[in-house]
């Protein structure tokens, strides 16, 4: 009797995959303190802004992250929404958005502005596919896209990280350990055969 391998499942992340978090707050920033230093995205060496900036005060950055309609306004990346779009259809893949809150955002505003960007820019149909979680360890799934460089949770991952291309992912050491990278969303093609071939051979 032949075995069926269950389609694989596909978790994506938001922020700095899908949604420009960083764009956003590079205007915000440069808006609010037009003489200070502004880090272009290709040159970001650290996923925490915090770190980029660390010669300015923490609460500045912070209160920027961290005030209501900064998650509703981010602009998607390019390429993301058209692929997502084609994602969603794809019937080799069971894909959902996998996205972490920030806990720390004004009246918990993070989770429903997170999900009315989806509904905007994807469409209802992604929000019946959207998973908040703050440990993503937890979620079952093949793989994972995710710009931040190493995701640790309580357990061992099911699913394989496959790294969106930032800069600050771009490190020796994560390219030795990677065995997935994007590096942007029209190379989702290559990408996507990789992952089945990989499926379907494991
Ligand atoms: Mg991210």
């Amino acid at each position: 009797m032949e075995i069926i391998k269950p389609r694989p499942i596909l978790l994506i992340d938001m922020d700095g995959v899908i949604a420009n978090y960083y764009a956003r707050f590079l205007r915000v920033w440069q808006m609010l303190y037009p003489n200070r230093k502004a880090i272009p995205l290709k040159e970001l060496e650290g996923f925490y802004i915090e770190s980029c900036y660390s010669e300015y005060p923490e609460e500045d950055i912070k209160r920027i992250l961290t005030t209501s309609r900064f998650f509703r306004n981010l602009p998607p990346v390019d390429h993301a929404i058209k692929t997502l779009q084609e994602i969603i259809v794809d019937p080799a893949f069971d894909s959902f958005i996998c996205t972490a809150p920030d806990i720390e955002y004004q009246d918990q505003l993070c989770f429903s502005e997170k999900a009315q960007w989806v509904e905007e820019h994807l469409g209802k149909e992604w929000l019946h596919k959207m998973i908040l979680s703050k440990d993503k360890t937890l979620i079952h799934g093949n793989y994972l896209i995710d710009d931040k460089p190493s995701i640790h949770g309580v357990r061992t991952p099911s699913w394989k990280h496959v790294v969106f291309h930032q800069k600050y992912n771009h490190t020796e050491e994560i390219i030795k350990r990677e065995e997935f990278r994007l590096e942007d969303w029209t190379k989702w093609p290559t990408v996507r055969e990789a992952l089945l071939n990989h499926h379907n051979t494991n």
